[in-house]
């Protein structure tokens, strides 16, 4: 076994399992008593959690400003509020929801110190300063099994529309202090949300895996998160009562931030950026559509170019893993994987890009932007052509 050089930055402290969110008040408490508490705008306030995170925070003699996010956050809205928020006394930043709500409260936590704008940093776009903090302390609860934001340092911001972008803040000292990840906050995630998010972090998993900066130490991560939603996944766009498909989810949506923080990812998430920018759609479903189409073209494109490549082996691994036949050689392991895939997304009735308005004219403006830092770490280099098939396949 050849063990590649790798860097592992600092992680949160991570504390996993049904219940630990209970812990929250008492580890808000370490940081001071004076929180800002970011939330998605749904369901929570209505929610058992709400009445005990707030009876919890009281009783610790925590006060707080709530600040909801209705959206995946934008430059303005992180700007806005750091211009607000700026002159109070914030101890400690605690995002609760899906990744809009933690990239933004990460983003906020980052510059309520220093005050200025987001655009000073974000990556692509602007003068792209270094990041010098400080950081006010932020703790992430994810409330869905998706992006992976409570372990990675970036946050996504993203401007829509004709001129838009995606693009992200990241600095090592965004990451977050504490992840409290419980399952327990699935179980009242609406299926498609479920369906979407899980094919993202799968997404994340896969192309972490299979990586240019994939490491020994990242492989076994996504090995182990694949695994879990292979196994978790359809089980819990069932049944989001499944108290252990929820803990599956919730692990393999934590373990792909850990590998898309520290090894990059791919195509998909390459292509992600510009479709987001352009057109409304969510993260996750631009991912979960793309994922088949995307893992066969760079197969192909690795076979042609260079069919010695080990991210051929491993996504032969990967077929065999998902289709639980460990034997099959591995052109078939290939078949099997893009069939898995193909399945998934027939499963989830995942929308095509056409749903959200896509059409065959606008790919060349996508694929010109698709270049950002995720396509770096695809496995090879796909020409404009490539990328463009895979856009063609879903629209
Ligand atoms: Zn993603």
């Amino acid at each position: 076994m050849h063990i590649a050089d790798f860097t592992l930055s600092r992680l949160p402290r991570i504390e996993f399992g049904s219940g630990v969110v209970a812990r929250l008040p008492s580890i808000a408490n370490q940081y001071g008593l004076y929180a800002l508490l970011v939330t998605g705008a749904g369901s929570l306030k209505h929610s058992p959690f709400w009445a005990n995170l707030t009876t919890g925070l009281k009783a610790q003699g925590i006060s707080w400003h709530h600040l909801t996010i209705a959206s995946e956050p934008s430059p303005e809205m992180v700007d806005e509020a750091v211009r607000i928020l700026r002159t109070e006394p914030i101890d400690v930043v605690i995002g609760i929801g899906g990744g809009s709500a933690l990239d933004a409260a990460k983003a906020i936590a980052g510059l309520l110190k220093p005050g200025n704008s987001v655009m000073d940093h974000l990556e692509g776009v602007g003068p792209e300063l270094a990041y010098a903090g400080p950081a006010t302390p932020f703790i992430a609860v994810p409330t869905t099994a998706g992006t992976g934001s409570e372990a990675t340092r970036n946050a996504v911001l993203s401007r829509q529309g004709a001129g838009g972008f995606k693009k992200s803040f990241r600095d090592e000292k965004l990451m977050a202090e504490v992840a409290l990840v419980d399952p327990d906050l699935l179980a009242t995630c609406p299926p498609a949300i479920i369906a979407a998010n899980g094919m993202d972090a799968f997404t994340q998993l896969l192309e972490s895996y299979v990586s240019s900066r994939a490491s020994p130490l990242t492989d076994s991560l996504a090995w182990g998160g694949m695994k879990a939603a292979r196994d978790g996944l359809l089980a819990l766009y069932a049944d989001a009562g499944d108290a252990e498909a929820r803990a599956r989810m919730a692990y393999a949506a934590l373990v792909s931030g850990i590998t898309l923080a520290q090894a990059g990812l791919g195509s998909v998430h390459g292509l992600a950026a510009p479709l987001g920018a352009f057109f409304p759609i969510p993260h996750g479903a631009a991912c979960g559509t793309l994922v088949a189409a995307a893992t066969r073209i760079n197969i192909e494109a690795l076979r042609a170019r260079e069919p010695a490549h080990p991210a051929l082996e491993k996504y032969a691994q990967v077929g065999r893993l998902l289709s639980r036949q460990g034997k099959l050689e591995r052109d078939a392991s290939h078949a099997a994987l893009i069939d898995t895939l193909e399945a998934w997304t027939r499963e989830f009735k995942l929308p095509s890009l056409a749903h959200y308005g896509v059409q065959h004219a606008d790919i060349p403006r996508i694929v010109a932007d698709s270049r950002g830092s995720s396509m770096k770490t695809n496995p090879l280099r796909l020409d404009d052509g490539e990328i463009a098939a895979i856009l063609t396949a879903r629209i």
